[in-house]
């Protein structure tokens, strides 16, 4: 069977074939033309690749009801993912130590941690991966924070705790995942591993999540030290670490701040006027003054001064990752008329 094949009539303008490009089944409604898949044919004998950790992670973005801003319109709080792998064992997890803290685990530490093979695992040679997802923010929520200018929308806030919420669920379904299929995994934040360090600079963890989309290929930092991938800033990303060979994904960009106008061209700024505290300039990110931002200036959104309903130890922010070139895609610089 071809992928495209239609094989048989279910009823009236429905039709059961191939999901395109995938082998997988789908229904498609001939008169709206949209395909929607129904079944889920992964089955613990299957092996495990990238493109079926690629489906257990979007079939749970699509399907999950956790992935939902009850408090609103029951709309989706992130939108399809993108996701990328990298080789467990690449020296830029070691470089890690130096560029982000000494005390950022590698994955095979990462691994170790986690149970009696993990501990095998971090001195054999047995293969490691870490899988990276990029969760990009609904374009609702991403279009009432950019109206904000001191302050989170009740959208986004939602988003920063809920979208947390269900992050942790998504890594806790992928790890299960593979370790029904005998594949040890571990979501190094979920454990008690994880540790947030603050120091005079402000604070770092031993295990970035935006560290490990770099390494998968899956964007670059910023000015503002967010990261900008094909679908923006506006987004949250997690990982997993997975005692298996999986294919490397390229890192397709020159540098990692290729992908932030600053860096790339000396233009923009857009997030240093939409930063209420300061905290951002040429010199990039002050992470004391955002800190400062997060936990005293806007914490009258929290206590209901701007509205009710706001949840979480801190409101969220993120302005200065709404209303800039780089929201919702890799920003390029307008070409000036000649
Ligand atoms: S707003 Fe401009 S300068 Fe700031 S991170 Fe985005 S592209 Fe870079
Ligand atoms: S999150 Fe808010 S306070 Fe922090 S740098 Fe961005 S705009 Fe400024």
């Amino acid at each position: 069977m071809q992928p495209g094949r239609f094989l048989w009539n279910v009823g009236k303008g429905d039709c059961i074939g191939w999901y395109k490009n995938s082998g997988r089944i789908f229904t498609q409604n001939i008169m709206e033309q949209e395909c929607m898949r129904i079944v889920n044919p992964i089955t613990a004998a299957d092996p495990v690749t990238n493109r079926t950790i690629e489906d257990v992670i979007r079939d749970f973005v699509r399907t999950s009801p956790m992935n939902r801003l009850e408090a609103f319109d029951n709309t989706q709080i992130f939108n399809e993912p993108l996701v990328g792998f990298a080789d467990g064992d690449d020296p830029i997890f070691t470089e890690y130590k130096t560029v982000v803290s000494e005390k950022h685990l590698t994955p095979r530490e990462a691994l170790a941690l986690h149970d009696e093979e993990g501990r095998t695992a971090l001195t054999s040679p047995l293969p490691l991966s870490v899988i990276s997802f990029v969760l990009p923010i609904d374009r609702g929520t991403r279009s009432s924070n950019a109206l904000e200018e001191e302050g989170p929308s009740l959208r986004w806030n939602h988003t920063r705790w809920k979208g947390q919420e269900f992050i942790d669920e998504l890594e806790r379904h992928l790890v299960s995942f593979l370790e029904k299929r005998g594949v040890s995994a571990i979501a190094p934040d979920l454990t008690s591993a994880f540790k947030i360090d603050r120091f005079s600079g402000g604070i770092a963890s031993n295990w970035s999540q935006r560290h490990m989309a770099y390494a998968a290929g899956l964007g670059t930092f910023s000015l503002n030290e967010g990261f900008i991938t094909p679908r923006g800033m506006a987004m949250r990303c997690g990982s997993v670490v997975a005692g298996i060979k999986l294919t490397p994904s390229i890192r397709p960009y020159a540098g990692p701040f290729a992908n932030c106008l600053f860096f790339s061209s000396g233009t923009c700024g857009a997030c240093i006027r939409r930063c209420p505290g300061g905290a951002i300039s040429e010199k990039g990110h002050d992470k004391s003054k955002c800190l400062e931002v997060l936990f005293v200036s806007q914490k009258p959104w929290i206590e209901g001064a701007h509205g009710e309903g706001y949840i979480g130890q801190y409101a969220g922010c993120g302005l200065c990752q709404t209303g800039v070139p780089c929201e919702d895609r890799i920003p390029v610089e307008p070409i000036e008329d000649t």
